[in-house]
């Protein structure tokens, strides 16, 4: 801070001399979607925050050249699984800065966090989950490593285990009601639910964790409990649940990946939100740019009739160790082995509505790669929206998705984590959070058949001050990833 202070001092009466910065960012054309700031700038940074933005040139002890080259804050991910060191280095060269993960959530809030402390190469969160806190609760478990381990649904010969397809009771509840509350009281971001993984939730449930929510002023984290073409119990279905809670009870609400949630109503489904939003309501929602999804082949989506709910077939389900399209006769056979699919089950137009739509934003639903294999989202997500959506399709501008990469999701947290207003912008004081891309080259490589090809065309990246990725390589032995807690 003393540094800061002198910073501030000397530019105020003189040109700052020789390595007045840690580091400067100079010649870029500085994007900030706070101020719609879009010009030529240098940018100052001093210890882990951004101490000028400047017309005329800054001198500091290490410069990077981003002549040519676009500056934005660094991409903040609302949605990712792949948050441990394996995610993080696909994810980072994506321009990926904060990866939380807000959805699955987690329990106990505090091991999971600890557990990236201090080794973590981007920032973190997460929230209190749902299937989480039912796992604690119906099962027993206290520890995060018994909760993740008891995560699989077909593992048990004699059935789905409790966790998924238990039935609410009141006392199960009160239970599960103390354990979200102590992950928000840990640091937890919200409360995140996927209520379709879990069918023995009661609509009661559901509705009890928007009054958490409310009571505690926190966002919620939606998957809708019904996806699908269906024109009565689809996923005009399950988003009137969330928002008839939403409503109801006022909590801030947050659709996941309105891409495979909306199916084919995305403009319906978005018309909600925003009529929700015209009404006073804080809903909000996000989009990856894919039009295949990606989820375990034992969830509850693959139960009962899925083809008819769905609107695909079994060829329409890849399976990412071979590559192959599952037929009636080996879908039993992998359904029972389990594992992450890839299903092309979205359109493309309405791919392209919700990624162009204002106030949709852009998040991964990155998810981990064993083997090298799965869905590429994790890897190529933020490029794939700056090369293919805004320069090659024109489906929006640069600025716009800057702003729904970076200042949109920061918004949404804000109300939980004061901290995320340092983030998402570029101004003097923020956090420095930077990536630096070339609007001209900037793609994904990443592919359903070769998911671990990092994105092209971001060259550098920076946390809080750190450079993090050099000319497109990451740094070694770099960990300044800090977590965003509730109520700091
Ligand atoms: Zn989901």
């Amino acid at each position: 801070m003393k540094r800061l202070v002198w910073v501030l001092a000397l530019s105020a009466c003189a040109a700052p001399g020789p390595s007045s910065f840690d580091l400067v960012i100079a010649n870029g054309r500085v994007i900030d979607p706070e101020s719609n700031l879009d010009q030529v700038r240098h940018l100052g940074i001093v210890g882990d925050s951004i101490a000028a933005i400047s017309e005329a040139p800054l001198a500091g002890s290490d410069t990077i050249d981003a002549s040519g080259l676009v500056v934005t804050p660094g991409f903040i991910d609302l949605h990712s699984h792949s948050v441990a060191a394996d995610g993080q280095r696909w994810q980072v060269r994506d321009g990926v800065t904060t990866a939380l993960e807000l959805e699955e959530g987690t329990f106990p809030v505090a091991d999971w966090l600890a557990r990236l402390e201090g080794k973590s190469l981007i920032n973190f969160g997460v929230t209190a989950g749902h299937i989480p806190g039912r796992i604690a609760t119906y099962q027993g478990v206290t520890t995060l490593a018994d909760a993740e381990s008891c995560r699989g649904r077909g593992e048990d010969p004699s059935g789905p285990p409790a966790w998924s397809d238990g039935a609410t009771t009141a006392e199960r509840l009160a239970a599960l009601e103390k354990t979200l509350e102590a992950g928000l009281d840990a640091g937890g971001l919200g409360i995140g639910f996927e209520v379709n993984e879990a069918p023995g939730s009661s609509r009661e449930e559901i509705l009890t964790l928007f009054r958490i929510a409310k009571r505690r002023d926190v966002p919620i984290f939606a998957h809708l409990r019904y996806m699908g073409v269906d024109p009565i119990h689809g996923s005009m279905a399950g988003a009137q649940e969330v928002l008839a809670n939403a409503v109801a009870t006022g909590a801030s609400t947050h659709f996941v990946h309105l891409g495979s949630s909306s199916s084919i109503y995305a403009r319906a489904v978005v018309e909600m939100i925003e009529g929700a939003r015209a009404r006073g309501l804080d809903v909000t929602g996000e989009v990856y740019p894919y039009t295949a999804a990606s989820t375990g082949i034992q969830t509850g989506l693959f139960d009962g009739d899925w083809r008819a709910r769905l609107g695909i077939d079994f060829s329409d389900v890849e399976w990412p160790p071979t590559g192959e399209r599952l037929s009636e006769r080996t879908f039993p056979a992998v359904r029972r082995q389990g594992g992450s699919v890839i299903i092309h089950v979205m359109k493309e137009e309405n791919v392209d509505f919700l990624v162009g739509r204002p106030g949709v934003m852009i998040a991964s639903d990155a998810m981990p790669l064993p083997g090298g294999k799965g869905h590429p989202r994790g890897v190529g997500t933020f490029a794939r929206v700056l090369g293919r959506y805004v320069r090659d399709k024109k489906t929006l501008t640069l600025p716009d998705a800057v702003a729904k990469m970076t200042l949109l999701p920061a918004r949404r947290l804000e109300v939980v984590a004061p901290s995320m207003a340092r983030k998402g912008r570029l101004k003097v004081g923020a956090d420095a959070d930077v990536t630096v891309f070339d609007p001209a080259t900037v793609i994904d490589r990443a592919t359903f058949a070769n998911p671990e090809q990092a994105s092209a065309g971001i060259p550098f990246v920076v946390v809080g001050g750190t450079v993090v990725v050099r000319r497109g390589e990451l740094v070694a032995g770099a960990a300044p990833g800090r977590a965003i807690k509730r109520g700091q």
